[in-house]
């Protein structure tokens, strides 16, 4: 049986998809975002192993009050794709509905396969450049911009977020550069802009990592909302 290596469970999320969500944060991260919330989920070594049956046990637990559905998020889900490949078909056979909150990077080979049992894809496009990708996530866009185009072709519903960093992306022009990337893809239900925060700091220091944005300010309401109209 599959093991999937599991950083923490959110038994009722309200942010990671619509309706109230079971959360599962799977563990290991390919990425290094300058502005990462959850340095903690960045290690394959850390977090627990669970079977898909154990997962599944504690969702159905909730399952009365999952009006949305799961979502499964991380570090990166793709990680572990054959785990939560079988564990969205579990969820499928229960007719909950699957979210799955990724970056677009990480082992795509299974990735067809798990649209085939995924209904919603959550992908954060965190920079609008290749270079700018590169420099603050150590990521290639070009292959984010793969998995937007397989989600396309599987046509699944996509939402894309996107973090406003002040000093960044919280300007028009680059915050129109993420939209008109977004807007390439006919399967794009919605575009959510989530403002930079600080929260994490006390993480970066109890892990003994440098947290690269402290002295960056949080994103006010000031800086976001006309980004929200544009
Ligand atoms: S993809 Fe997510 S978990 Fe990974 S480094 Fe970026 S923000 Fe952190």
């Amino acid at each position: 049986m599959c093991m999937g290596q599991i950083n923490q469970f959110q038994s009722l999320g309200a942010v990671d998809g619509p309706g109230l969500r079971y959360v599962v944060f799977m563990q290991g991260c390919p990425l290094r975002c300058i502005y990462c919330h959850n340095p903690e989920t960045w290690s394959r070594d850390g977090g627990e192993s669970y079977t898909v049956d154990e997962v599944l046990e504690k969702i159905l637990r909730c399952r009365a009050y999952l009006s949305g559905g799961v979502t499964v998020s991380g570090g990166e889900p793709l990680l572990q794709s054959p785990f939560v490949i079988e564990l969205f078909s579990r969820l499928k056979q229960e007719g909950l509905h699957t979210a799955l909150d990724t970056s677009g990077i990480g082992d795509t080979t299974c990735a067809e396969a798990l649209l085939s049992v995924t209904d919603l894809v959550l992908c954060d496009l965190k920079f609008a450049t290749a270079a700018d990708y590169l420099k603050y996530t150590g990521g290639c866009l070009d292959q984010v911009l793969a998995f937007l185009s397989l989600t396309e072709k599987k046509r699944i519903p996509l939402w894309i977020r996107h973090v406003v960093v002040p000093g960044l992306t919280a300007d028009p022009a680059y915050i129109g550069a993420i939209r008109r990337l977004a807007g390439r893809y006919s399967n794009l239900q919605k575009i959510e802009l989530l403002p930079f925060r600080k929260f994490c700091a006390a993480k970066y220091e109890a892990l003994g990592i440098p947290f690269p944005l402290a002295g960056t300010p949080e994103c006010s309401r000031e800086l976001l909302d006309p980004l929200l109209v544009l």
